[in-house]
């Protein structure tokens, strides 16, 4: 299993996951994995092949040759999809939706868990996803479930969304955030919950300082 020091941050999309885990990876000197990536990069070939992502046959003949990579340079994550880099082609509304389709797929998720398995077990590091305190890294040295309002998501994205400069409404976001919400934890493969040992963290009331602190604080208490 490797004897890396393995840390879990699960949590619904737009809860800060990703900002907070790669400050927290930074500080602790830790590589900081965003799984999320890796749907989206499934999401992004099978569009690209012309599959409807909500098509389990469609999506799966697209795995087929499919190669999906991670690297770190200077810190940051970049995701490969056969060798091109496509770490900011996968940051759109239609990607979101696409991965969240395509991650309620069996095959998807087991095509996906080696390579988040092998970068576990070679290095300290911080993964952030839907199910990695539950089904990656059962054994994580600390499980984090960072959470927050719906509505407080929902604006989170949409400043992002409109500083990228893409076109869309608040109302636009809430509905995707919730749909997405709802298919992560209903689906029957690796819903997004916490574990029993989870550390809940909420950071509706907390601004970005703050939920690091919160999070630093709990990886150092508990990995100590
Ligand atoms: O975290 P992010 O929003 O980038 O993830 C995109 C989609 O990928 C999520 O909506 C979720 O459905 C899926 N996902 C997953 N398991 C993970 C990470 C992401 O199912 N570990």
């Amino acid at each position: 299993m490797g004897n890396t020091i393995k840390v879990a941050i699960d949590g619904p999309s737009g809860a800060g996951k990703s900002t907070i885990a790669k400050a927290a990876s930074a500080a602790l000197g830790f590589v900081y994995v965003d799984t999320g990536a890796l749907y989206r990069t499934v999401a992004l070939n099978a569009i690209r092949k012309g599959a409807d992502t909500k098509n389990a046959q469609q999506v799966i003949a697209t795995l087929e040759g499919l190669e999906v990579n991670l690297g770190f340079e200077d810190g940051a994550q970049h995701v490969y999809l056969n060798g091109e880099d496509v770490s900011d082609k996968i940051r759109t509304p239609e990607i979101s939706m696409g991965a969240s389709a395509a991650s309620a797929i069996p095959e998807v998720r087991k095509f996906l868990f080696n390579l988040q398995r092998e970068i576990a077990d070679s290095n300290n590091c911080i993964m952030d996803g839907r199910d990695i305190g539950t089904v990656v890294l059962p054994d994580a040295k600390v499980k984090i479930f960072l959470t927050a309002a719906p509505e407080i998501r929902a604006e989170r994205r949409y400043k992002e969304l409109l500083e990228k400069g893409t076109e869309t409404t608040f109302e636009e976001v809430l509905a995707d955030v919730k749909q997405r919400d709802y298919n992560d934890s209903h689906r029957e493969i690796a819903p997004l919950k916490a574990t029993e040992e989870s550390i809940i963290v909420d950071t509706s009331d907390l601004d970005l300082e703050q939920s690091i602190e919160a999070i630093i604080t709990a990886i150092k208490e508990n990995i100590a």
